[in-house]
């Protein structure tokens, strides 16, 4: 059986400075033909301006160290630690570099070589093979920011200063704590069955953060799809997609919450298996790549991955019941990376908001760029994500739209902080909540 440290993707220590069996393929790593196609489509490299920021000198990097020419320093993992993994190069690149891959890799080789901070790896430790692993525990840290946000706890120690006297940027941590919606979303088993004629059955994931911090949209995204005639069913035993791991290199963590996941919603013999968040939908549809050599459960990855479907896809896909009510807004729309770039879809989820009547739909200038939130980026990488945060903002503040809307929680929740920052009274919200809000509008009418 495969080893869960291994890179499913990579040959056997194929170059000196890439050890074992999970360094990125050489097939991925030399298809780079260094035309710079894909510069202005990184937004390090647009804010920077530097070759080190941008995919072609990131790759470069890398080979530099697998063959063994550069040491493996704090510079060159800082180079790629600024990287997003938002995949916008890959959609640029004419000779099909698969970036995202390359990167997961050579981040995987980084948690294996390089000494991080002791603070850092305990952090990373706690993080992704604790909380994420598990949803009670999940849960019981978003219980306690709910109380430290809540009880006046947060305002006292800002106004006690203490925070700057602690090791690191704690002011900032606790900035970014995000707000927690009003009761969490649990996944227990439900079955939410359909309104008319049945014509699906899906497994949904409920997922990590946004059970704790926008549930509301989730609870909307349910609605909508037995509004559609779809029953849908919440596993109890699912888990974390492993997206955030996946993308830092914690293979092994990564692989274990997708055996859980699999056989949680294959428990169910769904027709499709639904994800109203970006990130988890773009790493769902590559569990058959992270599994491909683990005996026991390579097949049903495969079977997984090709079921599952962002939910705008589905419905685009399954044919929208358009809503009848209107709703008068004014809205633009943002494309989350891992929507846009790792599954290519940018036309459904303008398509659904164009079916509400009455809505008027806006194009923001660049909203196709990474907004900044890329996971726990938001976190570890402070100045550029506030730089591209802000960036989003002007953009969307600039169409004069009410609400901007998207289809994944890290960008919910960097839209809302920058928006709040730029003082602007534009409104975050999902697709799903605008068709919910209209179907809902059809019953009071
Ligand atoms: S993934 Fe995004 S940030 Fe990273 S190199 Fe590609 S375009 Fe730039
Ligand atoms: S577009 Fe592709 S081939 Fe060209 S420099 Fe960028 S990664 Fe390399």
């Amino acid at each position: 059986m495969q080893s869960d440290d291994q890179n499913p993707i990579a040959p056997s220590g194929t170059f000196p400075g890439f050890s074992g069996v999970d360094a990125p393929a050489d097939e991925d790593l030399y298809k780079c033909v260094h035309c710079g196609f894909c510069l202005n489509a990184c937004p390090t490299y647009v804010e920077t301006g530097l070759e080190m920021e941008s995919p072609r000198g990131r790759i470069a990097l890398m080979k530099g160290v697998a063959e063994g020419r550069l040491a493996m320093t704090e510079s060159i993992v800082g180079h790629w630690d600024l990287c997003l993994q938002c995949r916008a190069c890959e959609i640029a690149c004419p000779s099909g570099v698969p970036y995202g891959r390359l990167m997961e890799a050579t981040r995987a080789q980084v948690e294996k070589q390089f000494k991080r901070p002791l603070k850092e790896r305990v952090g990373r430790s706690i993080g992704y093979n604790r909380v994420l692993a598990s949803p009670a525990r999940l849960r019981w840290v978003g219980r306690a920011a709910k109380l430290y946000r809540s009880s006046g706890a947060q305002g006292l120690v800002r106004k006690t200063g203490i925070l700057g006297l602690l090791p690191g940027d704690q002011a900032y941590l606790d900035e970014s704590l995000p707000e927690m919606s009003d009761r969490f979303f649990k996944a227990s088993g439900q079955v939410i069955t359909a309104e008319g004629p049945k014509k699906a059955t899906v497994a949904m994931l409920a997922g990590c953060v946004m059970t704790l911090t926008h549930a509301p949209a989730l609870e909307a995204a349910v609605r909508v799809l037995s509004i559609n005639g779809v029953e849908v069913h919440l596993a109890a035993n699912q888990g974390c997609c492993g997206a955030l791991n996946a993308h830092a290199g914690e293979f092994k963590s990564a692989r274990e919450m997708a055996r859980k996941n699999i056989d949680a919603f294959l428990d169910v013999s769904p027709d499709a298996v639904i994800v109203a968040s970006a990130g988890c939908g773009s790493t769902m549809k590559e569990y058959g790549e992270l599994l491909r050599d683990d005996p026991a459960y390579s097949e049903k990855a495969d079977r997984v991955s090709s079921l599952t479907r962002d939910i705008h896809e589905f419905l685009f896909e399954l044919g929208l019941r358009a809503p009848t009510a209107s709703l008068d807004y004014k809205v633009t729309y943002q494309d989350a990376c891992h929507l846009a770039n790792a599954q290519r879809i940018t036309d459904a989820p303008r398509q659904l908001l164009d079916s509400i009547p009455g809505l008027e739909r806006v194009e923001m200038a660049e909203a196709g760029m990474c907004c900044g939130s890329a996971g726990t980026y938001s976190i570890t990488q402070k100045e550029m994500s506030r730089r591209l945060g802000d960036r989003k903002a002007s953009n969307i503040v600039a169409t004069e739209a009410e609400i901007v809307t998207t289809g994944n929680p890290g960008c919910a929740l960097q839209m809302t902080s920058a928006l709040d920052r730029a003082d602007s009274q534009t409104r975050v919200r999902y697709v799903v909540e605008l068709l919910d809000e209209a179907y809902s509008r059809e019953q009071s009418v």
